[in-house]
């Protein structure tokens, strides 16, 4: 097993700053263990031109004992951060047939953030390696829904790695990178992470800029990271993190460092008992009779390890739960309607061969450059900010969400935390989500909430469930207490070793 598998983020950046290894040597082992595991699907492009140039530039910098925090640690970005074409020759496809051939003339903000950075503010320094798989626009659960083709599990091939975030969780898992960006809009983050054993955290809504992020529904969508641990996630936070005048919704807060803040967390806490005082909010909607009885188990084995660390475990409730899907699923069509306009074979990516005139332009490009869960989210979204359907749907949706966020707020007073599953089950078959869209939503049922109310939550591995599959604890924190959540799972980490199990058939 290569360096690159073994070491997580906060190893390899140590090890590199020691010059025990060189970036150089950490990028080829990346791109061989890449190229041999092709077949899983999960990387949509590389360009080892440019990532060899990069690491060389990082150990070069290191040998002057310069560079940022992440000096020539290797990462991949999930396909629907823009990727400046002429530094890299890196697509920028958000998992559409509508964006093939589609070169960005800059990068994302995050990407910039996690690479080189931005003018006046110098980057973590690490090497990107491509770019990753995920659903056509970021609208799916499975990742079936890429024009690029299916993204398959690295615990069991046979199974869906989850979405949209897919190729970023299979990559992370399969030991092809340390850690890789993604972004979460109802659990795009958090349930791949679960469904292929990873930690994954989506912050705050307005911690990571959106610039530059393919926008799927502005209101909903957030960057964040996946890696192998709550540690690897605080340090990639940190630096991807930030206020960016370019975001208007980005949060002004000063830069902040997640990881001394989970390093610092419940400082006068006992070694043998970190996590004493903290009160664990259990929602019985979390808990629905419907849980897979696999899930249910490590779910509440995991917890009961946080109750040995200290935690108090108390019961609270989230009574508009099951209410978080149809709101979602109103709200974030709507905003992808709107969104995709740009879509018009004018001024981005794919425009049909032949067309008679204008309307027919704009009607095959559209036809032809999107597949059929976007189509059917555009008509969706369309419908309900309809004249006449608008009131009915669309601000009965808003409205809701709002109640969905006061019940968040009611359960905060009660406890600093909320936990439960990622998802009903443990990842599936490939194939079996398309038959069925409805039955895909309602799967989203424990991740909605907590996007809806824009707080942070993340994944944590937690032990396995049928056949051997991964299952994830969510927790969810109160607004920018992502130092509380990563403090909780990185003591779990500490005294589990359910994050650090790696699939054996992993190349
Ligand atoms: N599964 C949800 C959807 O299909 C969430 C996707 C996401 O977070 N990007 O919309």
């Amino acid at each position: 097993m290569s360096a690159v598998s073994e070491g997580g983020v906060a190893a390899l950046a140590r090890a590199l700053r020691a010059r025990s290894v060189s970036s150089e040597e950490l990028v080829r082992a990346a791109l061989a263990r890449i190229e041999a595991a092709r077949d899983l699907g999960a990387f949509i492009a590389t360009d080892a031109e440019t990532a060899l140039a990069q690491a060389r530039t990082a150990d070069a910098g290191l040998a002057r004992g310069e560079g940022g925090p992440l000096a020539g640690v290797p990462v991949a970005h999930k396909d629907i951060f823009v990727t400046d074409f002429r530094a890299s020759r890196l697509p920028s496809t958000a998992g559409s047939k509508m964006l093939a051939g589609y070169a960005s003339p800059f990068d994302a903000t995050v990407v910039a953030r996690l690479g080189a950075g931005e003018p006046g503010r110098p980057g973590a320094g690490m090497v990107t390696l491509g770019k990753l798989n995920c659903d056509e626009f970021a609208m799916g659960s499975s990742n079936e829904n890429s024009a690029w083709g299916p993204v398959h599990n690295p615990w069991d091939r046979a199974r869906v790695p989850g979405g949209s975030s897919g190729g970023s969780a299979a990559a992370v898992a399969a030991g092809l990178v340390p850690a890789a960006t993604g972004t979460d809009t109802g659990g795009s983050i958090r349930q791949p992470a679960s469904f292929c054993g990873i930690t994954g955290i989506k912050p705050t809504y307005g911690t990571c800029s959106r610039w530059g992020m393919i926008a799927f529904a502005s209101s909903l969508d957030q960057a964040g990271p996946l890696a192998r641990s709550a540690e690897d996630c605080a340090l990639l936070l940190s630096a991807m993190s930030g206020h960016d005048p370019r975001d208007a919704t980005s949060s002004e807060r000063p830069p902040q460092d997640f990881h001394a803040q989970m390093l610092a967390a419940r400082a006068g806490a006992a070694a043998a008992r970190p996590l004493a005082g903290l009160r664990i909010g259990l929602p019985r909607e979390f808990f629905p009779p419907a849980l897979a009885a696999d899930v249910a188990q490590a779910v509440r084995g995991a917890l009961a390890e946080l109750e040995r660390l200290g935690a108090t475990l108390v019961d609270v409730s989230l009574p508009r739960t099951e209410l978080a899907i149809p709101v979602y699923y109103i709200i974030a069509p709507a905003e992808a309607s709107s969104n995709l306009g740009r879509f018009d074979g004018v001024r981005y990516g794919h425009r049909a061969a032949q067309y008679a005139d204008l309307a027919d332009m704009y009607r095959k490009t559209r036809s032809e450059g999107f597949g059929a869960e976007v189509k059917r989210r555009i008509m969706i979204g369309t419908y309900v900010l309809s004249h006449g359907y608008y009131d009915a749907y669309y601000l009965q949706a808003q409205k809701l969400r709002r109640m969905i966020a006061d019940d968040f707020r009611a359960c905060f007073g009660q406890c600093e935390l909320i936990a439960g599953p990622v998802a009903p089950t443990v990842a599936g078959p490939l194939g079996a989500q398309a038959a069925d869209p409805v039955k895909a939503y309602l799967a989203d049922i424990f991740t909605l909430p907590a996007s809806l109310a824009g707080l942070p939550a993340m994944s944590v591995p937690a032990g396995f469930g049928e056949a051997g599959m991964p299952v994830g604890l969510q927790l969810v924190g109160d607004y920018f207490a992502e130092g509380a959540l990563l403090h909780a799972a990185h003591a779990l980490q500490q005294a589990t070793d359910w994050h650090l199990k790696q699939p054996g058939g992993a190349a």
